[in-house]
Formats: structure tokens, C-alpha cells, sequence
């Protein structure tokens, strides 16, 4: 039989512990190569994998909750799609190696309860669980930097013409390379002179539409004084994407979708969807809920484990998700321009590994968990209703749900 997936509803927990657990789901094999790890079959997920979604009575309309288990449901199906060579497989499972136990802490800040002692991947492509945290310091950085900066913000989006049959590395291999291209050089300089351009943020992304990856780039630019019109920065910068573009080997005219220069509100509207697009809280479920109907037909990589937990396909999402964690793998997603973040925040901040790994210092130890536990928790996949069940019942609760878990002969140890 499978190990089941964040939590089991027919298991007493007993006590002053919640008496069923939340979801069930889906089987994360641990030993399950990539290639098997695409095949699993539709049965190792369970119908009750989503909680039903809460409706308003009165007006008809979804009402979601915030899922506190969503981003462990998530990253155990991103473990299914990149098998078990990969580091999210590590993530939140195994205990860092100066550490024989591992701590529950509930956040000052977000009331929330998280694990201290545990080795985070620290992967902002790939891992649900990493990904919010790291995102909530970098959109509180690039916000600190626009309020700390005199001048102007415009958001530039680029892209280059692709299609279905275009696969993901190449394309963005030579999609980095344009804009690379389109930075290096005197034009730019010359026309970043004349423009007051003297620094920018990028952010690489992309999703999946009908006409396959949508490699783009958003970048924030800083521009000195307040003079320069969109109209003239377009002008100026679309002729040297074109340009870039053509050198990287995108044949032909650009469409104006392209290349897009935006104002101020839109910069503050995207950090706002930096911010929140990977934490799965109320407001990120009713956008998905409605694009699940049919909405949307674009993906961003997130969505594909999100749209395989509502309704495991064949394997092709799994797949999907495992090309994006493979062509994206060792790529920085924000690229700041140099001295720009120390200019405007004074530090270079920490680095993705160490937003991961950290812990608020003066946040309350709710529970300690010896590794013989953290064992059971681990094989079961309990980690996200464990942090539930503590914040909760505190460590009371947490050792009525573990002797629901525990073998029989460790009953038979503890009782002598
Ligand atoms: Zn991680």
C-alpha cells in the first residue's frame, strides 16, 4: 500500500487533537525514478486531494479559504514530477546535519507555525514550499527600492515569437541570449544616456499556452527625473529588441505584444502578483478557481502541479513541469543591475538558500521533534498537517497524532 499524502481521515488522533485530518491524497514515492514517476498512476491520487471549494449562498460566488496543506500537496507532486535525484526531495524532509531534532516555531509576524532544523532546497523555480518565502522578501526588496528611488519606474515586458513546436531549453536558451544581446554594447549605453536609464530589476518567467512556452522577460527600469514619455522609451528601446532578437535567431518582424513598456501602476501591480502568486492563500485560489473553468488557457508551472492535484491527467503535466525545472535549473530569476540594490537598500541581502533556511530567532519553540518522529512524519507525509496540528493543540496534539502512527512494538517499548 502507498504512503498516503498529508494526513489520513481514518485514523484516530484522539485526545484534544483533531479528530480527522484534512485531505488525503497523493502517493509521494521516494524511490520512484523520473521516468515511473510520470506513469503514476490516476488511483494513487484520491478524489479528496482538494477539499471542496466553499461557496458564498447568496451570490453563488466561490469563497475559498486559505489551505494551510496546498503548498505540501504541491511539492509533493512537483516531487513526482522531478524524481527523486532532484533536491525538492530533500526539501522540509531531511533534518539539516548539525541537528538531531527538529523544531516546530510559530512566526511572530504571521502567527503561522513552521520547521526550524530542516534542510531547505532553497528552489524558487521549482519547490511550493520555498518558493512563497523566498518571493515575500524579494517583492518586499524590489518594493523598498522603488519607494527608495527619486526618479521614475516603467515596467518592460519582452518576448520573442514561438509555437507549439518549439521545446523549452533552446528557446530559452536563445531567448536569454537576446537579451543578453540587447543590454550588451554601445546602443544601449547611448540610448540609456539619452533616456536616464540607470538601473534595472528583471524577472524571467514563463508560462504555457496554446501556442506552447511563453518564455518573457518583466523588468523594472529605474529612470533618472521624471520627463521621458512611454511613448519615446518604446521607440528607442523596441528598435534594439528587434535588433537583439534577430541576432539570437528569432526570424522575422516582431509582433507589437513583444515588447511592451508600461507605467508606475503597473509596476506596483506586478510586485503585488510577485508577492502573492506563490503563496496559496484565498485570493491566489479564486483566480485558479476560475480559470479552471476554462478561462485561462495559460499556465505557469505552478499551475500545472496545481491543475495535476485537482485532476491527474496522463502525465503530461508532470512532464511539462519536469522540462520547465530542467531548461530553468541554474538560472537567476530576479537579476538585479550591478550596485543597484546596495545603492538603494545598503545591503546585497541574502541569498535564496538563506531566505529558506531561515528562522525568526525570538519565535516560541511550539514542539520538539526527535528524529525517531520526524521518521513517522516524514514516511507518511504529515509535515504540512503536523505544523496545522501543533499551531493548534501544541505538542499534546502533536504526540496524539504520532501514536496513531506509531508501530505497534513502539507502543509495546513506551508501555515497558
Ligand atoms: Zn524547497
Amino acid at each position: 500500500m502507498p504512503p498516503s499524502f498529508e494526513g489520513r481521515a481514518d485514523r484516530p488522533t484522539g485526545g484534544g487533537a483533531p479528530r480527522r485530518a484534512s485531505t488525503g491524497g497523493l502517493a509521494a514515492p521516494t524511490d520512484r525514478p523520473l521516468a515511473d514517476a510520470r506513469r503514476v498512476p490516476l488511483d494513487n491520487i484520491t478524489k479528496s486531494a482538494t477539499p471542496p471549494e466553499p461557496v458564498n449562498c447568496v451570490t453563488g460566488e466561490l469563497n475559498p479559504e486559505f489551505d494551510p496543506l496546498k503548498k505540501w500537496q504541491l511539492q509533493a507532486v512537483a516531487r513526482l514530477a522531478l524524481g527523486d535525484r532532484h533536491r525538492v526531495n530533500v526539501c522540509m524532509r531531511h533534518l539539516r546535519p548539525d541537528r538531531r531534532e527538529v523544531d516546530v516555531r510559530r512566526s511572530d509576524k504571521s502567527g503561522r507555525a513552521y520547521y526550524a532544523g530542516l534542510m531547505a532546497c532553497g528552489s524558487v523555480w521549482t519547490c511550493p514550499v520555498c518558493a512563497p518565502k523566498i518571493q515575500a522578501v524579494r517583492a518586499d526588496e524590489v518594493r523598498a527600492a522603488i519607494d527608495a528611488w527619486q526618479g521614475t519606474v516603467v515596467l518592460l515586458t519582452q518576448t520573442v515569437p514561438h509555437s507549439r513546436q518549439d521545446a523549452l531549453q533552446p528557446l530559452l536558451d536563445r531567448f536569454t541570449e537576446a537579451l543578453r544581446k540587447f543590454k550588451a554594447g554601445s546602443p544601449y549605453k547611448r540610448a540609456s544616456k539619452r533616456l536616464g536609464i540607470a538601473g534595472s530589476i528583471r524577472a524571467l518567467e514563463t508560462t504555457d499556452g496554446l501556442n506552447g512556452w511563453h518564455p518573457h522577460a518583466h523588468t523594472i527600469l529605474f529612470l533618472n527625473g521624471h520627463s521621458v514619455s512611454r511613448k519615446s522609451l518604446h521607440g528607442e528601446l523596441f528598435k534594439l529588441w528587434e535588433s537583439a532578437a534577430a541576432r539570437a535567431g528569432f526570424d522575422g518582424q516582431l509582433s507589437p505584444d513583444a515588447f511592451n513598456v508600461q507605467d508606475a501602476s503597473k509596476v506596483r501591480n506586478y510586485i503585488t502578483k510577485m508577492g502573492t502568486e506563490y503563496r496559496w492563500n484565498a485570493e491566489h485560489e479564486l483566480v485558479k478557481a476560475h480559470s479552471k473553468r476554462g478561462l485561462s488557457h495559460s499556465l505557469t508551472p505552478f499551475d500545472m502541479l496545481r491543475r495535476y492535484l485537482e485532476a491527474p491527467d496522463d502525465g503530461r503535466l508532470l512532464a511539462r513541469f519536469a522540462d520547465y525545472a530542467l531548461a530553468f535549473h541554474g538560472r537567476r530569476q530576479l537579476v538585479w543591475s550591478d550596485g543597484l540594490k546596495k545603492q538603494l537598500l545598503g545591503t546585497e541581502g541574502l541569498t535564496d538558500e538563506q531566505i529558506a533556511e531561515s528562522i525568526g530567532e525570538a519565535d516560541a519553540v511550539l514542539a520538539r521533534i526527535p528524529l525517531s518522529d520526524w521518521t513517522i512524519i516524514r514516511k507518511h507525509n504529515l509535515q504540512g498537517h503536523v505544523l496545522e496540528v501543533v499551531n493548534r493543540y501544541g505538542a499534546s496534539g502533536l504526540e496524539h497524532l504520532l501514536e496513531a502512527y506509531r508501530p505497534p512494538s513502539h507502543l509495546c517499548m513506551n508501555s515497558g
